[in-house]
């Protein structure tokens, strides 16, 4: 299918190839151009999305978003050169260098590695090179980030690229100092549940005539992938976006910071803002969303606490993963410093395991292709970590499922964050956790069969001996690490009998997980 037209005649010359996840207002390579004489050209590639098992709402976002803004671009006077259901990429570029006749190809900066590469290769065949301009959907530069390594530091950290990208923008600032006074209100921000707790309805995200298009397309070209679209609620359109924020600044941004690590049987969502997915596919920009929160703040309308935890997660954690996966890959994406080499397990395929917790989290993954961060930390990714999962199997496994999920957002995330196997460039410690501390934070032990005070014994919750097992087999290591000197000097402590026993659990439940059975 061909959205729009061609160019015959029309003495087009420049050709902007617009990939998935570029699907941006503020798309820099347009931003050069003029309309009379560039094409854009988008082509939906089957084969790429065949390749691997995406889930089937990350498809639909995909497909529909592109579509969406192929509409947008066309109603603000581009032509779209568009290629829906494409099973022939090298036969689309064909048609289109035929129909255009580019002297030149330009592209924003690809958003993962190697991309740049498979779009090089496929247009050198027509004798024509690809130009890149910078990624609009990030507010730091490479150089912001390699000003704080040549200061001499081993690694960047968090804490001060963050601080960087608050005084390069400007927010929550006052006379170059942060607003109240810290940089950093997380202290605030760890409140359990509340027993009846009540969260604000969802809000309704119109199903346009392309979604339902696109709906029927993935159903029917990618039957066998991964979980179900069910009520399609995921923002396509740039307008739907915004007002998908709108309801999220109104009702859930002053909340949002003090329940952030909470979780509650059934919901999902809680405060979350749910907006990630339209941010990385480019409907959204993080500096908008950031200008937003700062406003409510200023209103009255949020508190600090939520707005700057809100604010952290786009201008701090989200561009600090973006720098260090372009810094470090490749070989980043090859790190497993703890030598984990369990498989995925079964369970994180099809959510079926007796622990509470585990499947909550992956009926979400299941049903919307989404599931809020502390049930990413500390549930799916937490598990994976004492377990000893494959840091490469987990990193695909997150990038298939989830619908914000990408090369660049979960290797940093998972190898890094999740399973502390970059050698701890990310994090100085593993985010390692028993049950106590979902207990704490979730509402889900008191309907598991297992027991989250148990350690030993069939009904032990298995976070519990796997956690102490996973302080036993890393012992030396950690033993170095300041800041888990707590866990290695209890783990040192227990008794021989105990510390046997419980390893003992711990290998039962590892040889469960390496032979794909179920626990
Ligand atoms: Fe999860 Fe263990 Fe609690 Fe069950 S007891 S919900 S497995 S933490």
């Amino acid at each position: 299918m061909k959205r729009t037209n061609d160019s015959k005649g029309g003495g087009a010359r420049t050709t902007v190839w617009v990939a998935s996840d570029h699907c941006t207002p503020h798309h820099s390579a347009l931003a050069g151009c003029d309309r009379a004489s560039t094409r854009v050209l988008m082509i939906e590639s089957l084969a790429s999305w065949r390749e691997k098992p995406y889930h089937k709402r990350k498809l639909v976002l995909i497909f529909a978003a592109m579509r969406g803004f192929a509409d947008d671009l066309g109603a603000d006077g581009w032509t779209v050169d568009y290629h829906a259901e494409c099973d022939d990429l090298a036969a689309a570029l064909a048609a289109h260098v035929a129909s255009a006749v580019p002297t030149r190809v330009l592209t924003m900066m690809a958003s993962d590695y190697g991309e740049i590469d498979r779009m090089r290769s496929a247009l050198a065949i027509h004798d024509l090179e690809i130009a890149e301009t910078p990624h609009a959907n990030f507010v730091s530069t490479g150089d912001d980030f390699a000003e704080l390594f040549s200061r001499g530091q081993a690694r960047v950290t968090m804490e001060n690229f963050y601080r960087k990208m608050r005084k390069k923008t400007g927010l929550l600032m006052e006379g170059g100092e942060p607003v109240g006074g810290a940089w950093n209100f997380d202290a605030d921000n760890r409140e359990p549940p509340k027993k009846g707790m009540r969260f604000p309805a969802e809000p309704i995200v119109p199903i346009r005539p392309h979604v339902r298009d696109v709906i029927a397309m993935v159903e029917r070209l990618f039957p066998d992938h991964p979980g179900v679209i069910g009520d399609f609620d995921i923002p396509t359109t740039r307008a739907d976006a915004l007002a998908y924020a709108d309801d999220f600044f109104a009702h859930r941004m002053d909340k949002f910071g003090p329940y952030e690590d909470a979780m509650v049987r059934g919901e999902a969502r809680l405060y979350h803002s749910k907006l990630s997915a339209a941010i990385n596919v480019g409907l959204l920009h993080p500096l908008e969303l950031c200008e937003r929160a700062e406003l409510a703040y200023r209103n009255g309308d949020a508190r600090l606490a939520s707005v700057e935890g809100f604010v952290r997660q786009l201008i701090g954690w989200r561009e600090y993963i973006w720098q260090t996966y372009w810094r470090l890959m490749p070989e980043y994406r090859d790190r497993n410093t703890l030598g984990a080499d369990l498989p995925v397990p079964a369970f994180y395929l099809d959510g079926e395991t007796d622990m509470a917790c585990q499947r909550e989290a992956h009926r979400f993954v299941r049903e919307l292709g989404w599931a809020h961060h502390i049930l990413r930390l500390m549930v799916l990714g937490n598990f994976a970590l004492i377990a000893g999962i494959d840091p490469q199997a987990m990193t695909d496994w997150f990038w298939y499922m989830f619908v914000d999920g990408y090369d660049w957002v979960m290797a940093p995330n998972v190898i890094g964050m999740t399973l502390h196997a970059d050698g701890g460039f990310v994090g100085t410690k593993p985010y390692a956790a028993s049950a106590n501390y979902i207990n704490k934070m979730s509402d889900y032990c008191s309907g598991c069969r297992y027991d989250p005070k148990k350690t030993i014994g069939d009904d032990a919750c298995p976070y519990n001996s796997l956690y102490w097992d996973f302080m036993a087999r890393h012992e030396e290591r950690f033993a170095k690490n300041m800041r888990m000197s707590l866990p290695i000097r209890n783990w040192r402590g227990r008794d021989p009998e105990t510390k046997l026993a419980i390893r003992e659990r711990a290998a039962e439940l590892r040889a469960k997980l390496r032979a794909g059975e179920r626990i």
